[in-house]
């Protein structure tokens, strides 16, 4: 059994001892320059792979990503129709993410982005804020990292409410669904945080519309997809003080291109997608047990629904 790792990125060496150790009585190939004979190959690990790569390999059993999105896999027109895609779901990530997510908020609502001006003046002056319990937190996408991430939250005392597709019980977390909980969830949150995964219903979701709901002052955290973002209306939402600040982890395209207004821009943060970065050491077990499941006749999990394309 052949276990192929690809991954745009230029990572996929630091995979293979870890895998090799994880699934020692499988062969582990690192990009398809590796391969001999594709029809060795039963599981593959990949990040962006090039398109085709994942129909050329005719045994392949079951398709496992390195992150968390599945976007970068599901965009490959070629892409076989029966082999099950399992995201990542582990430990790690989420600690990642609620790490990220907590600093994004906390810097948004302790009014940091003023102090950091000030101190520049040398000014020694307060900046009155709420305590966290007067802080309305949205969070847009309950799953794995969302779910973590509104736990954390109100664990700090904020005012959390999230929104799925389907209705979620989250203790200590107001849940919506649907159109209208989209709208009930904006008009009550001073930070909007999005977790969702990009999908032909979500890209571009954070356009004028929805930002143009939030309540005047509040500010913006993306760590899901760029996508997600139309960026022009985001500048434009902070040009008329609608918005006073924004936090991006993932831009579109990325990296964000030098001349991009974004990066200069005084009341947005750019961070160059960091967010929950996927630490093999923490993600292989995961993987290696789901081969290990598979291998004895059982379902891998988290397997991706294709028809809702998370
Ligand atoms: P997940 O477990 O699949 O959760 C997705 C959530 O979004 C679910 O609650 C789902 O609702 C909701 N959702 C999906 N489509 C929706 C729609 N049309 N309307 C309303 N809600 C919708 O995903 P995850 O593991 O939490 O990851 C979320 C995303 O984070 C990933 O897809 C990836 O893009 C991003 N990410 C970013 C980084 C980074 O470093 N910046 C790292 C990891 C992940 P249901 O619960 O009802 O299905």
């Amino acid at each position: 059994m052949t276990v192929l790792i690809q991954s745009r990125d230029g990572d996929a060496p630091q995979w293979r001892p870890l895998m090799q150790a994880a699934l020692p009585d499988h062969t582990i190939r690192v990009d398809s320059e590796e391969l001999d004979d594709p029809a060795q190959v039963h599981f593959a690990l990949v990040w962006h792979p090039p398109a085709g790569l994942l129909a050329s390999l005719p045994k392949l059993e079951a398709i496992f990503s390195m992150g968390a999105g599945v976007d970068h896999i599901l965009r490959d027109p070629e892409l076989p129709a029966d082999v099950p895609i399992v995201r990542l779901a582990d430990a790690g990530l989420r600690q990642g993410m609620v790490e990220y997510v907590t600093l994004a908020v906390l810097r948004h609502h302790r009014a940091l982005r003023g102090y950091i001006e000030q101190q520049a003046q040398r000014r020694w002056a307060e900046i009155p804020v709420p305590l966290a319990g007067g802080r309305r937190v949205g969070i847009l996408g309950l799953g794995e990292l969302g779910r973590a991430c509104a736990t954390a939250l109100s664990g700090l005392g904020f005012e959390v409410a999230g929104w799925a597709r389907g209705r979620k019980e989250v203790p200590g977390i107001t849940a919506y669904a649907g159109a209208d909980g989209l709208s009930t969830l904006l008009a009550r949150s001073d930070i909007l945080v999005c977790l969702l995964p990009l999908t032909d219903a979500t890209r571009g979701l954070l356009d004028r519309a929805t930002l143009g709901a939030l309540p005047t002052g509040a500010c913006v955290v993306n760590v899901a997809r760029g996508e997600h973002l139309v960026q022009p209306d985001l500048l434009a939402l902070l040009e008329s003080d609608h918005l006073a600040g924004a936090t991006l982890d993932v831009t579109d395209p990325e990296p964000l291109p030098a001349e991009d207004p974004l990066w200069a821009h005084p009341r947005v943060l750019v961070t160059p997608h960091v967010a929950a970065v996927t630490r093999p050491e923490s993600a292989v077990p995961e993987i290696a047990s789901n081969v290990r499941r598979m291998e004895r006749g059982e379902f891998p999990a988290p397997v991706v629904d294709r028809g809702q394309a998370y």
